[in-house]
């Protein structure tokens, strides 16, 4: 009888200490950058979003430009000119106003939809430049981070301060051909370490064109039903888009759709056409596969993203926010 009491005590011990550490991980997802998507409706958008002319240090005029871009079926580039502003009328693509702000010493920073440009444009810093930006209602990014040494402390100021700065370009082919060729996912991790699970910063992937060497390596691909400018804007600004890049070769993965089941915890990456697909949580791998259950790994930290690496090309998603 005494053993048997002692075996009904140990099994309802062990029941109440499962349910107690089942209970103390709580992770919820809080932001996903994906959350609203209808993936039977959405269209994809292949954008370019830093690209150059003869109207500054590119090799090509504004029109061959855009004719090599719509060549690569391409829906839609910004020309970013530095510290000038190129916006030719179009009918075949269609153009996001743009510009590259910054002297050669500073961080560069791309500008969207944000027409004018300062007449003191010289005399600004970054933190100026990020400013005017905020208060034209424009969309900023950091332009090739890897090209600087500044401290990660510097980044994540600018983005406690200025809400229409949304991320950084983590590929750019200027970068990758001198030996990232993975892009500056380093910078990007160290700073969603310290912003997420709150405060998202996208990844971009932009050629940074300068000549036809440099023409639709790295594109972002929108997901938006209409293509029109006001969902293009709240497209970029919410991360409703994920990179791709063919610096390896041109076989990308075929990446279908993403699902999250908040109660269960589970995201699932609905792809073909992939080698392998990595999930990585404050610069650390936690996983690899089709599907990850954030509430049953204990490595994940602040945030969650995912790159699907093919035979020759890769796409990188946006960060999800775990708290
Ligand atoms: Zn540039």
């Amino acid at each position: 009888m005494k053993k048997l009491i002692f075996i009904i005590f140990c099994f309802s011990f062990f029941q109440t200490s499962c349910f107690v550490k089942y209970e103390k991980r709580k992770e919820t997802i809080i932001l996903n950058p994906y959350e609203d998507i209808d993936w039977g409706k959405v269209k994809r958008y292949k954008v370019n979003l830093h690209t150059h002319t003869t109207e500054s240090d590119g090799k090509e005029t504004p029109e061959k430009v855009i004719s090599l871009y719509k060549l690569k079926n391409y829906f839609a580039i910004a020309i970013t000119d530095h510290n000038k502003l190129t916006f030719p009328k179009s009918d075949i693509i269609f153009l996001i106003p743009g510009v590259e702000f910054g002297k050669n010493q500073q961080h560069h920073i791309v500008s969207l939809f944000s027409f004018n440009i300062p007449e003191n444009i010289e005399k600004l810093n970054e933190e100026e430049i990020l400013k005017y930006v905020d208060e034209k209602k424009g969309i900023s990014f950091f332009a090739h981070p890897g090209r600087y040494k500044k401290n990660i402390d510097w980044y994540i100021n600018l983005f406690e301060r200025y809400k229409n700065l949304v991320g950084i370009e983590v590929l750019n082919t200027g970068i990758q051909t001198k030996g990232k060729v993975y892009g500056d996912t380093d910078i990007w991790d160290e700073i969603l370490k310290k912003t997420m699970p709150e405060r998202p910063v996208w990844g971009f992937g932009n050629d940074d064109f300068h000549n036809i060497s440099q023409l639709a390596i790295n594109w972002n691909i929108l997901l938006i039903e209409k293509p029109e400018e006001d969902e293009i804007r709240e497209g970029i600004k919410k991360g409703k888009f994920y990179t791709s890049s063919v610096i390896l070769g041109t076989d990308l993965p075929n990446l279908k759709r993403i699902i999250v089941n908040k109660k269960t915890g589970e995201i699932k990456i609905d792809c073909e056409n992939f080698e392998e697909i990595k999930w990585v949580s404050d610069g650390n791998i936690v996983g690899y596969g089709k599907e990850l259950n954030y509430k049953r790994n204990e490595n994940i930290k602040r945030y969650l993203r995912v790159e699907i690496h093919g035979k020759g090309g890769f796409i990188y998603l946006n960060p999800f926010g775990i708290k």
